[in-house]
């Protein structure tokens, strides 16, 4: 008698499990039928000289833009994306757009981009990669792949030759998120990174927990020591910037400096700061 009382009343009796297959069926058709239709696009988060301040470059961070959920951020997409065998489809689209929007930027601008797991197992990966470069006409040394520990696991020797063709094109490679899962020293030598990013959460935990400051600076010597420059994310406040300046030398990015902007929002912040700039340039002129 569910059924008579209408359609509601029939929702509410679902058992949760069919609920949840329903959802979660939904979410798969709207996420392919997103990349068939173009919905999912680059955001920018800025990258900056913790010591000066200055911007050094942007973090592209994929969003899908739904027509029936908004905006939607990567961890409830990608994981599916990845099961659904269309990451690489996803991302490679996502890339191409920030390869060309990053064209337009000031040349000393570098991009970074994350690269999943899944991705790098495909041996065709860092060919295709290095196929959107040159369409783009963007230039491989401004280019900085971001992987976890988790792309150490299977397959290192595809994941290193991979790694090494980019590399010797240009790219550098960023060990993400380092600091919460079981990445060792021995780990941050299987591939030879140009770059350690320590984890959001790991940030966070500096103005709570005493010896975290302790961790980050043994981070910051063992990046010192490999040579290694490290990157802080997830900076928040100005006392986290603070302290990370205490700590020792890193570039960062987080909430702090700006949350994640469109390709539009970049675009116009970098005219109004190169306007700045050239204000300044001018009232410095002394005058004649
Ligand atoms: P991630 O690469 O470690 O990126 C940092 C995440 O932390 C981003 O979340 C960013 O928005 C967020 N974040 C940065 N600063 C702050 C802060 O100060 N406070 C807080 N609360 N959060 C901050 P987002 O954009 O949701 O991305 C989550 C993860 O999804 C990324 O972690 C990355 O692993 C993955 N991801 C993003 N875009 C792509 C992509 O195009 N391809 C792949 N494979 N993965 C992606
Ligand atoms: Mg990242
Ligand atoms: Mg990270
Ligand atoms: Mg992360």
């Amino acid at each position: 008698h569910a059924k008579k009382s209408g359609r509601n009343r029939y929702d509410w009796f679902e058992p949760k499990m069919e609920r949840e297959l329903r959802l979660r069926a939904d979410l798969e058709n709207g996420i392919l039928a997103g990349i068939a239709r173009g919905e999912f696009v680059p955001f920018y988060e800025q990258q900056v000289d913790v010591e000066t301040g200055e911007l050094t470059g942007f973090e592209m961070l994929a969003r899908w833009q739904s027509p029936r959920l908004g905006l939607v951020t990567p961890d409830r997409f990608i994981p599916v994306a990845e099961e659904l065998g269309v990451i690489a489809e996803l991302s490679e689209s996502v890339i191409s757009q920030a390869l060309r929007d990053a064209r337009d930027w000031d040349p000393r601008l570098t991009l970074a981009v994350n690269i999943s797991p899944v991705q790098m197992r495909d041996p065709w990966f860092a060919q295709r990669l290095l196929k959107f470069l040159a369409e783009a006409r963007f230039p491989a040394e401004r280019l900085e792949i971001e992987i976890t520990e988790m792309c150490l696991n299977e397959n290192i020797g595809l994941v290193r030759s991979m790694v090494t063709s980019l590399k010797n094109q240009g790219v550098k490679i960023s060990l993400d998120d380092f600091g919460v899962g079981y990445a060792t020293l021995a780990q941050l030598r299987a591939l030879p990174f140009d770059r350690i990013k320590i984890d959001r959460q790991f940030i966070g935990r500096l103005s709570r927990a005493e010896d975290t400051a302790n961790v980050i600076s043994t981070i910051a010597s063992i990046g010192q020591g490999m040579n290694l420059p490290v990157t802080a994310e997830g900076i928040e406040t100005e006392s986290l910037r603070d302290s990370l300046r205490r700590i020792g030398t890193f570039k960062g990015q987080g909430y702090f400096y700006g949350k994640p902007e469109t390709a539009e929002q970049v675009r116009n912040r970098l005219k109004s700061e190169a306007r700045l700039a050239a204000d300044t340039a001018a009232n410095d002129t002394p005058a004649s």
